[in-house]
């Protein structure tokens, strides 16, 4: 490892100690996985489960192999931020305190809006009051799903100004947050999460605490979520890289949610950790700051998305797609009642590229042959082994 790694203006890095609450989940991992392969940094991991971060670990956590180049830098701790009085103590003994935990997935939204409420807010709260009173540093993971739906989607559909970047582009200091009525229960978390950033950011302004906030605008890659089923409950519904790879992986249609118009932007995982490490890294040029972190260049609606990874998926696994590949599903059979969604979801990049000078540079295809090899090699077998058994049974 490099002994004078250098700040983005020359200064050398000393390495740290991070408490990454929610470390076992998508982006905690490969988050985790980064700090060990290319920093001096040591991570003392919270969450309830460890299985995607198992690779990493050595005896101390449970795990036989004291191999890696990074033994000792990484520790986990198996506790519920909901109720565990060890909380505390981890972030003092921390110089930077990682918030990712929560719940995450729009099926729970507006069928389980207690939970997701509690989770996103409530449960944050004492992390964001520990930063605060102990004089430590926060990054907290919020949402692009802060900005709700765009301005041009309450325009007639034919409407020019639609067209107009300024009625969709997404900018953190300019744009309105703008959700739907209470009764559609799909904006609890959003609204959750615009609460905690207004928190945080109180906090920043009153007293004193030094925080970024990070709005992920669908970052997807290897090991997000879960397959149904497989390593993962079989009514459970994940977001919709894990939908659609369940499908292809179990040869049926991709479902499209009223007909898979919404947009989105997609960027991948380890693009996305660049920008991460850096606000780690650069806290001068991080702290106080709100980023938007996505891939303005990788648009597609849903249905775009399908026949993509339908192709991709053909590709890596040698095997021939359907005649009907993809298939229309109502919201509410789909989802249940209280579900919305957000139409159109463009970051801009002025303040990320003018602060950290990142660039996300993986193009979609690229990203998802990248993932979709993932899914086969880790997946394909058990799945295969699952429906044989079911069909048996
Ligand atoms: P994830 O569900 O894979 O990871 C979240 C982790 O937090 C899980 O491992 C979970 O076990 C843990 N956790 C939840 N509640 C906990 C608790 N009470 N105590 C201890 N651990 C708890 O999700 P992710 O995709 O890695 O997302 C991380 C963060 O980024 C979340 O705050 C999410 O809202 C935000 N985000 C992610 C995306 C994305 O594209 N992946 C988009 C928008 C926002
Ligand atoms: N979606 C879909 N089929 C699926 C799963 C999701 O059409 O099997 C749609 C969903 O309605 C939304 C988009 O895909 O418009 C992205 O969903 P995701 O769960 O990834 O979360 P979001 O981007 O809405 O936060």
């Amino acid at each position: 490892m490099d002994a004078a790694r250098l700040d983005l203006d020359g200064k050398p890095i000393k390495a740290m100690t991070i408490c990454m609450i929610g470390a076992g989940g998508f982006i905690g991992s490969h988050l985790c996985e980064k700090l060990m392969a290319e920093t001096p940094h040591t991570v003392l991991a919270v969450d309830v489960y460890n299985d995607k971060i198992k690779h990493l670990l050595g005896p101390d956590d449970g795990q036989e192999s004291n191999q890696h180049a990074w033994a000792g830098r990484i520790h986990f701790h198996r506790l519920n931020i909901k109720h565990d009085s060890r909380l505390e103590g981890l972030i003092k003994m921390s110089d930077l305190t990682i918030n990712l935990a929560a719940i995450c997935t729009p099926a729970d939204y507006n069928t389980r809006p207690l939970d997701t409420i509690y989770s996103n807010f409530i449960d944050a709260l004492p992390v964001v009051k520990y930063c605060s009173e102990n004089g430590k540093r926060l990054i907290h993971f919020s949402t692009c799903e802060i900005y709700g739906k765009t301005i041009g989607s309450f325009l007639p559909k034919e409407h020019p100004l639609r067209q107009d970047p300024e009625f969709y582009v997404l900018k953190e200091d300019a744009s309105p947050c703008i959700f739907g009525p209470i009764e559609k229960q799909r904006w609890s978390y959003a609204c959750a999460k615009q609460l905690i950033e207004r928190l945080i950011y109180a906090e920043g302004a009153e007293n004193g605490l030094e925080f970024t906030i990070v709005r992920p605008f669908n970052w997807i890659g290897p090991r997000m979520d879960f397959i149904p089923g497989i390593d993962g409950p079989s009514e459970g519904v994940p977001r919709v890289l894990a939908c659609f790879s369940n499908n292809l992986l179990r040869g049926e249609p991709l479902k499209l949610v009223d007909g898979g118009q919404s947009q989105r932007t997609f960027v991948y995982i380890k693009d996305a950790i660049e920008a991460v490490l850096l606000m780690i890294e650069n806290p001068a040029r991080a702290n106080g700051q709100i980023f938007n972190v996505g891939n303005p260049n990788n648009e597609v609606t849903v249905r775009q998305l399908a026949e993509v990874m339908i192709n991709v998926y053909s590709k890596v696994s040698g095997e021939p797609g359907l005649d009907a590949p993809m298939v229309d599903v109502s919201s509410k059979e789909f989802y249940g009642e209280g579900y919305d969604d957000s139409d159109k979801r463009i970051p801009d990049m002025t303040i990320i590229n003018r602060q950290l000078g990142w660039n996300p540079k993986t193009s979609l295809s690229d990203l998802l042959e990248a993932t979709l090899t993932y899914q086969h090699k880790t997946y394909a077998e058990a799945v295969k082994r699952a429906t044989a058994k079911s069909v048996a049974s």
